[in-house]
């Protein structure tokens, strides 16, 4: 028997056993999975969670109810990866052994890397939306705004779902309405990126959107620390901006156990050949999804596309034969824009955010780069897209690399206006 040993069961990792586990002969192949516990969490209801859209059951799932029968599923803490020994070593001492490894362990928040953040103030007035408990009490703590100034802040760069941040300043933004205290409330958006978002047309865009919703933005904010007791967040550049309410992105990482095994760069991310997600160091071992540091989006839309191409790829390495799909980091993302309206973008490693029709051409139903109805209740409809299709790797007729059709290029636009 070979063994294949994925670690991480979330959205990464379970698609890929579940795909590979059709995939591969089952006499000559045992695949196992290793994850901490078995709460799978979709990570896109958090967003939704301060405002009373969701609650915890409805985005915590049994992790082994996902992972088809005939899947190793071991419980454990990993501690780290001996490459040269192929063996896995976890925190209560067993060892695993693989022929092949996928690192998918994804992306945490980490309060720890801010000087000040986990100080007095941490979930009394700062708090964060990437973890179901924060996020629970961040709406505890928006029940209590009454007025002051409520800052959105990304600390650095990557983070997963980079359009989170926005899409919590447009919520709380047409939630303060709704409430009737916006004019009570001033709100900034504070940003280590020169613009709303990383992509030209995109954040052009995104941030018409926050200048008329009177969001004040503040670019170029490389965090230094945070002083709890003044309520302020200081940059290296010695500028300051106070809050009353301050809801952080904070460091994300990838596992300590990456950084542990000397297989990650100094977010703790796993170097791969972008194309193949193939470790540049070993060629057993394959980081899809957050834990890679391909220069694509961190998204589970990405861990999606990445996964269909990266599982014929490894088929044929399995195979002795040269790899024949090259990922492009197509990533797809409904960005929630309040007023139960949505835009969507579709971007790859070349080609930014277009405006345009999606899936099909010209008809859609969904509109990129645009406020839609239509998108928000695609958001909406992507949770149960996600359990009952994504998951378990059933087909999706969608394509795994970006397509231009429907597409409005900056030179079809310009012919369009002077027609
Ligand atoms: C607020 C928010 C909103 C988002 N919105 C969207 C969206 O709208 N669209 C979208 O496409 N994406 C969105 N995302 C991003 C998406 O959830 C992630 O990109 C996706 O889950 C990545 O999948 P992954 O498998 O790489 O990592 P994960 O799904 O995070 O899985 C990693 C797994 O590894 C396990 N693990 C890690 N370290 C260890 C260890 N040492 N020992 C044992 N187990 C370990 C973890 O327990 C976890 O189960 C959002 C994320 C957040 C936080």
């Amino acid at each position: 028997m070979r063994n294949l040993l994925i670690l991480g069961g979330g959205t990464a990792g379970t698609m890929i056993a579940n795909k590979l586990h059709k995939r591969l002969p089952r006499d000559e192949w045992r695949i196992t999975v290793v994850d901490r516990d078995d709460a799978h969490h979709y990570q896109p209801g958090y967003l939704f969670v301060p405002f009373g859209g969701y609650r915890a059951d409805e985005i915590v799932r049994s992790r082994h109810h996902f992972i088809a029968d005939g899947v190793e599923l071991v419980y454990a803490d990993i501690d780290r990866v001996l490459p040269d020994e192929k063996t896995v070593q976890l925190e209560d001492g067993r060892h695993l052994v693989y022929d092949y490894l996928v690192i998918a362990s994804g992306t945490t928040p980490r309060p720890d890397q801010t000087p000040g953040m986990l100080g007095s103030e941490w979930r009394r007035s700062i708090f964060d939306f990437y973890t179901l408990e924060g996020a629970e009490a961040l709406g505890r703590a928006l029940q209590t705004l009454d007025r002051g100034r409520l800052v959105v802040q990304i600390c650095e760069m990557p983070i997963k779902c980079p359009v989170a941040p926005l899409e919590f300043t447009f919520l709380a933004e047409a939630w303060l309405r709704e409430q009737g205290i916006r004019d009570r409330v001033e709100i900034s958006y504070v940003t280590p990126l020169d613009g709303a978002f990383t992509q030209p047309v995109a954040a052009t865009h995104l941030g018409g959107m926050l200048a008329e919703r009177k969001v004040d933005v503040v670019t170029d904010f490389m965090i230094e620390s945070i002083d709890p007791d003044r309520k302020v967040l200081v940059s290296y550049d010695e500028r300051e901006v106070p809050f009353d309410l301050l809801v952080t992105i904070p460091v994300n990482m990838g596992a300590d156990f990456v950084a542990r095994s000397g297989l990650g760069d100094e977010l703790n991310y796993v170097p791969v050949d972008k194309h193949t997600l193939l470790s540049t160091a070993y060629d057993t071992i394959f980081a899809v999804g957050d834990a890679s540091n391909i220069p694509a989006s961190k998204a589970g839309s990405v861990a999606h596309f990445a996964v269909e191409v990266f599982v014929d790829n490894f088929v044929e390495h399995v195979s002795g034969l040269p790899m024949t799909r090259a990922f492009d980091g197509h990533a797809n993302c409904f960005v929630e824009s309040g007023d139960d309206k949505a835009l969507l973008i579709d971007f790859n490693y070349d080609t930014e955010p277009l405006p345009g029709k999606y899936p099909l051409p010209y008809v859609g139903p969904m509109s990129l780069l645009k406020e839609t109805h239509t998108n928000h209740l695609g958001k909406l409809a992507f949770r149960h897209i996600y359990w009952n299709v994504l998951l378990p790797g059933h087909p999706v007729p969608l394509p795994a690399l970006m397509s231009m059709a429907g597409k409005e290029t900056p030179a079809a636009q310009s012919d369009h206006q002077e027609a």
